[in-house]
């Protein structure tokens, strides 16, 4: 069994950890599924998970609201290594939260004339406050950017 997996379930009980090819939390079933700990990058990731599942992260409204659960993952994952005696680089954080704040610009762009809009607080559709168009967009999981990073990391 690696050690901060061990580690993890001294310190949280009731948080199940569990084998899987990507790293997400189930808030359902209060389980954290994790690829194999091979790389520090991977170990952050778990903690960041394990942010999530601390911070009872569930569902999202917004896109803002996602990217706050984001910075707020990692802050705790930040105070968990710091017990844990793990130092979790800033500038991997950063980098995560950037590509955050990309996707979720190109997100806010008007398909007609490319102004930059804001989500309704209703039903989260975004306005153009340009040309008044419309648009919906999907909806995605927490870390799914993250993921995708670390999945074409272990690919190269
Ligand atoms: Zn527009
Ligand atoms: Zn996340």
């Amino acid at each position: 069994m690696n050690t901060l997996i061990t580690q993890l379930q001294q310190l949280y009980p009731k948080l199940g950890f569990e084998e899987s090819n990507l790293f997400y939390y189930s808030a359902s079933k209060n389980i954290i599924y994790h690829s194999i700990l091979n790389h520090e990058e991977d170990d952050w990731a778990l903690l960041h998970e394990v942010g999530h599942s601390i911070s009872n992260h569930e569902t999202y409204n917004s896109d803002y609201s996602l990217l706050k659960m984001e910075v707020e993952a990692w802050e705790v994952a930040k105070t968990i290594a710091q017990k844990l005696k793990i130092k979790i680089d800033d500038n991997h954080i950063q980098d995560c939260l950037d590509s955050y704040r990309d996707w979720i610009y190109k997100r806010s762009l008007c398909p007609i004339c490319k102004t930059s809009s804001f989500q309704d607080n209703l039903n989260n559709n975004y306005l153009c406050i340009n040309c008044n168009t419309r648009w919906k967009t999907n909806k995605s999981k927490l870390c799914r950017l993250y993921r995708k990073k670390i999945e074409s990391r272990t690919i190269n």
